[in-house]
């Protein structure tokens, strides 16, 4: 029979589902605990467990179900790693420091079907969606290399930034994120989680129904839907306009700020009017949006993009401070190992093909 991964299921989830065989709740609290707290990685650790409740849980689920395959450190303290599937699928998650904390970025699914014609995970058209275990497992994962170092360091942060489009598997992710954030278990602050989408408004509005409390980014990238359908396919179906109806919507519902991500690309998104533009797209909304500039990490495939020179990006980032934008640039991680999105799984699987 094949087992799942145990790390799919909530601690509500797991409460009934033990209730159902005959177990207390106080059960499910203790497992809950031997997962997340303790930190062990087969049943039998959990050394409190009557016999009855090992056996149960063992002939039904499985603590771990994804391997690394491969790891990169970067001189900064960067760590990307590469985790295989059950189903051979490979995929990758990033470790990375900063001066407030540890923060693991994550792949929501196996390639990404929106083709944003800049970036590397869209080369791969989507194989298939992550389950929620597998989005848990990989910081749990990154939390057991931590462990191992015997440094007493938690992952503080979350951002789901890796492969795929979070929106496009939004049921999984949201039962992903309940799980990391549970105070009886990771305890991961909703604060210090970042959801990033490319824009699918329809989610959107789901989104801030689901009362998370967590952060939300959006890959905006160009300040004109003629800019932005050409370099992201999204907008054809979701154009700014419908894109600010649901931005103004969750800001409403939610009152948490957003993050409007865009990436700087050399003559292309980076100029003086863009920059304009841009400041008068989001004026209405300045108290509660922050721009987040993203220095271009350049694609192999994809080599019509460059990164902008500092100098643009300097004046683009003056143009929105002195409108009222709050905005920032974005510190760049891992440069040295590829930790640009996507590249690491690119490159081993070209590897891997060669070898072939
Ligand atoms: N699919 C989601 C989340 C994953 S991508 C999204 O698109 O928002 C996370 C962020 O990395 C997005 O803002 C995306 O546009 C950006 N990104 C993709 N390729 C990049 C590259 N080569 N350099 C810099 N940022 C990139
Ligand atoms: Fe997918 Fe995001 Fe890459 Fe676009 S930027 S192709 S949505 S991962």
């Amino acid at each position: 029979m094949h087992k799942e991964s145990i790390y799919g299921l909530t601690l509500d989830q797991l409460t009934s589902w033990l209730i159902e065989y005959g177990h207390k709740k106080s059960r499910a609290v203790q497992v809950w605990d031997w997962l997340y707290r303790k930190r062990v990685t087969c049943f039998p650790e959990m050394r409190d467990v009557n016999k009855e409740g090992l056996q149960l849980l063992a002939d039904h689920w499985v603590i771990q179900s994804i391997e690394e395959d491969y790891r990169q450190e970067s001189v900064d303290g960067t760590v990307k790693f590469l985790f295989k599937l059950k189903d051979d699928n490979l995929i990758e998650t990033v470790l990375m420091r900063h001066k407030f904390g540890l923060s693991v970025c994550v792949t929501t699914q196996v390639g990404c079907n929106m083709g944003c014609s800049f970036c590397a995970s869209g080369l791969m058209t989507k194989k298939r969606d992550l389950t929620s275990a597998e989005i848990v497992e990989q910081v749990m994962k990154v939390q057991h290399h931590l462990d191992q170092a015997k440094q007493d360091e938690r992952v503080s942060h979350v951002v789901v930034m890796g492969i795929g489009e979070p929106f496009d598997n939004i049921n999984n992710v949201v039962n992903a994120l309940r799980i990391i954030k549970d105070h009886k278990g990771l305890a991961i602050a909703e604060k210090r989680i970042t959801v990033s989408t490319s824009g699918l408004a329809d989610k959107i509005y789901d989104f801030a129904d689901y009362n998370l409390h967590v952060n939300l980014a959006i890959s905006l990238h160009a300040p004109t839907n003629k800019l932005r359908t050409r370099i992201m396919k999204i907008n054809r179906v979701f154009p700014i306009e419908e894109l600010m109806r649901a931005i103004d919507y969750y800001l409403k519902k939610t009152n948490r700020r957003i993050t409007l991500e865009y990436i700087l690309l050399k003559d292309l998104n980076d100029s003086r009017e863009q920059a304009l533009q841009l400041a008068a797209l989001i004026s209405d909304k300045r108290q509660l949006t922050n721009v987040n500039l993203i220095p271009y990490n350049p694609v192999d495939e994809h080599n019509q993009y460059q990164r902008s020179e500092q100098e643009s990006m300097l004046k683009f980032y003056d143009i929105l401070k002195k409108h009222d934008i709050n905005c920032s640039i974005r510190l760049e991680h891992g440069t040295d190992i590829d930790a640009a999105c996507g590249q690491l799984r690119c490159k081993q699987i070209k590897s891997d093909q060669t070898n072939r």
